[in-house]
């Protein structure tokens, strides 16, 4: 069985790990610059409770994910899962419960047909009444246009589904039945039209910490060879790696540019900031509140517990006085059930993220696995730079590796 060498101990590097040694392999290596494994998925700790910087969570029993995690000593609690978002109406706000999506005033169910793949392409499919705010939204949110991004930005922004009000539901539900582009565009709350999927959802007992802690124990157990502090670097890597070595690279794709002679696309200039706070919330926990307004900075608010506490993650399109963040809070939960006390402010962080391509980055991405192919074939895995949810970066990066060892299907996980 070929030897694997991962780069990045992110989720998708330990889930690599996993998914490898599944397949059979048993030498594998796992790399990752920091003294700790996690990325992005592990929070900051602020007196033991976790400071969440976005709502990432698991689905139900069965989520292939959860369930390869479970395998490796994992433990998770499922929840109602709970959300709802705030859109522009003509009378002012509209707040929507058991939808994450914007709802926006709409005549028609007819799309024009996808004409590109840029974002604006994809707001292009609706009437203008439609198009128009979510083009605000977008400017106000990531500070582009619409047709630079990439068409998948979308999911990210949460605009990927967007519910069409003033269209009978009946009209809208058929629409979504018969016609696979209006059912990709257009979105129902789920308690209108008895969708179940997204009901129940779970996250790790104790925690990312104590969910990263256990998958460290996981990795040891079944002899991967994690090395912290251990920076890859692609110009000795890629010369150095045997001929029948899987790399998988589940880290930022960047420094591979430059290695393989090709022009990197341009990183993104834009900061998020995000704050969290302990509150008192008499609402439902855990809960996330999309705002599609483009009042204020504040996009989302997530409130979860952490360690007996409760706390409320606002994430924010830029810096924001802490007068005004508290106004845009309290404006985002003012239409759902439960009292809020907002207490002392625990953290703050201010940075770019990787989550909405570009167009130019899809492109680019394209160019650079296309190079990397050519050097080392079916072993090279790209750590599904482009997928932002963890569930199309887990697929993704599970049919590569099966084409690097000539698997073409593998065992579910019982
Ligand atoms: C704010 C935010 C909110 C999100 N919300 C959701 C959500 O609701 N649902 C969902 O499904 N997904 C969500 N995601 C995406 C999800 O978190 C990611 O898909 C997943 O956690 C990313 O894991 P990763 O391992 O691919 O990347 P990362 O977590 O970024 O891991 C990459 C790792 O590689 C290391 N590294 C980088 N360069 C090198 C190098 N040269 N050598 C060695 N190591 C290196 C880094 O230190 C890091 O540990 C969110 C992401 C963010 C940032």
């Amino acid at each position: 069985m070929k030897p694997v060498r991962i780069v990045g101990g992110g989720l998708t590097g330990i889930l690599a790990a996993f998914q490898a040694h599944r397949l059979g392999a048993r030498q594998i290596e796992l790399h990752e610059r920091l003294d700790r494994l996690g990325g992005v998925a592990l929070p900051k700790l602020e007196n033991g409770r976790e400071m969440r910087e976005g709502c990432i969570y698991f689905g139900p029993e069965g989520d292939p994910i959860r369930t390869l995690l479970e395998e490796h000593g994992a433990i998770f609690e499922d929840f109602d899962n709970r959300f709802g978002s705030v859109s522009p109406g003509a009378y002012g706000p509209v707040y929507l419960d058991d939808f994450g999506g914007p709802a926006l005033p709409a005549t028609k169910t007819d799309l024009q047909p996808l004409s590109g793949n840029s974002l604006g392409d994809r707001l292009d499919c609706y009437e203008d009444a439609l198009a128009f705010p979510l083009a605000r939204y977008v400017r106000w949110h990531v500070g582009c246009a619409p047709s630079k991004l990439h068409a998948d930005a979308a999911i990210p922004l949460a605009i990927n589904r967007v519910f069409p009000t003033g269209i009978p539901l009946d009209t809208l539900s058929a629409s979504k039945r018969a016609d696979g582009h209006a059912n990709e565009l257009f979105g129902i709350p789920r308690s209108m039209w008895n969708y179940s999927s997204n009901v129940q959802a779970s996250l790790p007992v104790g925690g990312f910490t104590s969910l990263i802690d256990k998958c460290r124990e996981a990795l040891d157990a079944i002899g991967v060879e994690v090395n912290e502090r251990s920076l890859a670097r692609p110009n000795k890597l890629l010369s150095e790696i045997a001929p029948d070595e899987v790399l998988v690279w589940a880290a930022s794709p960047m420094p591979l540019f430059k290695a393989v002679g090709l022009e990197a696309p341009k990183a993104p200039a834009k900061k998020f900031a995000t704050y969290t706070f302990e509150v008192d919330w008499t609402g439902a926990k855990p809960f996330y509140v999309q705002n599609f307004t483009t009042d204020g900075s504040c996009f989302r608010v997530y409130i979860y517990e952490s360690r007996g506490a409760t706390l409320l993650t606002a994430e924010c399109v830029a810096e924001t006085e802490s007068d005004e963040l508290a106004k845009d809070i309290r404006f985002l939960l003012d239409g759902f059930e439960g009292e809020l006390k907002i207490c002392d402010q625990l953290y703050r962080s201010i940075k770019p993220r990787w989550l909405y391509h570009t167009v130019d980055t899809v492109n680019k991405l394209g160019e650079l696995r296309t190079a990397l192919g050519a050097r080392l074939g079916d072993n090279f895995v790209a750590g599904a730079w482009e997928a932002y949810a963890k569930g199309a970066k887990f697929a993704e990066v599970e049919a590569d590796l099966q084409k690097a060892f000539g698997v073409r299907m593998i065992a579910k996980a019982s």
